[in-house]
């Protein structure tokens, strides 16, 4: 079932459906649902009001939002089968995208690729702490450990059950570097619908963890000595017909991809301020714990910013910067506008390095043309302040409010620094 037609009362009833959520993702990032019974199906089936305002959507006190339902979301909790959600586009009382809703961004941005002929497919990878109710990491284990050493191994296949269930596309599962760290890799997928298996996944992990009284973080740094949580994003175009255009017969890495690399380059700086939104992110990203610190690519490169996996036959890029506190669709927008930008003005990227970016001397990265990733909030916001395309991709709107709330959390995190609980603020935050 994925079009309005398919979805009646009768087939709710026939699989055991009683009541519909809309679900949709606040600016920040959060989930957020409204439900009602099945019975009244037909009077909401083509969208329902929602209070802008209150949801944070709003700069000023505008008209009210609705949540119009995308029929090829829907998924049956696997907590509650008695529930059916969507997920949705927010829009205006006219039925035009409204402008700070994530989801449309994302749209707006794909929309421009296929403008240029092109789709944007996306791979995540999720990197998530299980921590004890002492936020002390629940297991011992280290990366791609066995049982019993791994032993929250069977929680991590209760997720993937349910992922599975809500036909989330899954490649691998495993336990990661840092002591109960664990990572679900996804299947590659219409940038869209990857974003929205990301919202979905993070949900399952956090419902499955409470479940057995642990605490479940994505978090980019929780502890300073241990390795941070990555939200990689592996990505590639295709032309509208799904071929690879990152792939070339006999360069094997194509033009369009080099050029996608140098725009991501070139806009890293401002991009960072949505890939990596939290104080805390900055704390993720710094040498020796496999998290990028310098504005670099390279075949295979885990120190680099962006990685070309050696060991594809088709070619994609992998983006490293980004973690978990990211509003997933933003992110994707981002990525995919600035690569765009690159392939529209041919930009080239620095020399690709087969070397650990974070050992090159000074002299040798200035050489490489390698410049370093923001190492600050504070930072990231004056890059993504005066960057000129950040404002076509995201508006003004979108920006009053982000910049706001943004600017409030250096405040804030400057207080606790004053008074000695930063690590709490954070963990809170
Ligand atoms: N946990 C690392 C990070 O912070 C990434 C490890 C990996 O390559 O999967 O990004
Ligand atoms: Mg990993
Ligand atoms: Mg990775």
């Amino acid at each position: 079932a994925e079009k309005l037609e398919d979805f009646t009362i009768d087939y709710f009833e026939e699989i055991g459906v009683e009541y519909i959520q809309y679900q949709f993702t606040t600016i920040f990032g959060v989930l957020k649902e409204v439900e009602f019974p099945v019975k009244i199906w037909d009077e909401m089936k083509e969208g329902t009001g929602v209070d802008g305002s209150s949801l944070g959507f709003l700069k000023t006190s505008q008209s009210d939002m609705q949540a119009i339902p995308d029929y090829k979301t829907f998924a049956i909790l696997p907590w509650d089968t008695r529930v059916g959600r969507f997920i949705c586009d927010l829009t205006d009382n006219e039925g035009n995208a409204f402008p700070t809703c994530p989801r449309g961004i994302l749209k707006k941005i794909i929309s421009k690729a296929k403008d240029m002929g092109f789709l944007f497919k996306t791979r995540p990878e999720l990197e998530v702490y299980f921590l004890s109710d002492e936020l002390e990491p629940a297991d011992d284990g280290d990366y791609m450990c066995t049982p019993p050493k791994d032993s929250l191994h069977e929680l991590r296949r209760l997720i993937t059950d349910d992922l599975i269930e809500m036909n989330i596309g899954i490649k691998t599962i495993h336990h990661e570097v840092g002591p109960a760290q664990h990572e679900v890799e996804f299947t590659a997928d219409d940038a869209i619908y990857s974003a929205d298996n990301v919202q979905t996944a993070k949900q399952l992990f956090k419902m499955n963890a409470i479940d057995q009284d642990i605490i479940c973080t994505f978090m980019p740094k929780p502890f300073r000595e241990k390795a941070g949580s990555g939200l990689h994003i592996h990505q590639y175009l295709t032309d509208l017909e799904g071929n690879n255009v990152f792939s070339d017969k006999e360069k094997g890495l194509s033009d369009i991809l080099r050029w996608y690399v140098g725009g991501l380059e070139k806009h890293a700086p401002a991009i960072s301020a949505i890939l990596n939104p939290a104080t805390n992110s900055y704390k993720r990203l710094v040498p020796n714990h496999e998290a990028p610190v310098h504005i670099a690519w390279g075949v295979g490169n885990r120190t680099a910013l962006i990685r070309v996996p050696g060991y594809e036959k088709s070619a994609r890029i992998e983006y490293r910067a980004g973690d978990g506190s990211m509003n997933i669709y933003l992110g994707f927008a981002a990525l995919l506008a600035a690569g765009l930008d690159g392939i529209k003005n041919k930009i080239e990227p620095n020399k690709p390095t087969k070397d650990n970016v974070d050992l090159l001397t000074e002299s040798e990265r200035k050489e490489l043309g390698i410049e370093q990733l923001p190492w600050s909030l504070k930072r990231a916001l004056i890059y993504f302040e005066t960057d000129p395309l950040m404002n076509d991709i995201f508006g003004e709107d979108f920006i009053g409010i982000f910049l706001e709330k943004k600017k409030k959390e250096l405040t804030e995190l400057e207080i606790a620094q004053k008074n000695g609980f930063e690590s709490d603020w954070e963990f809170n935050a």
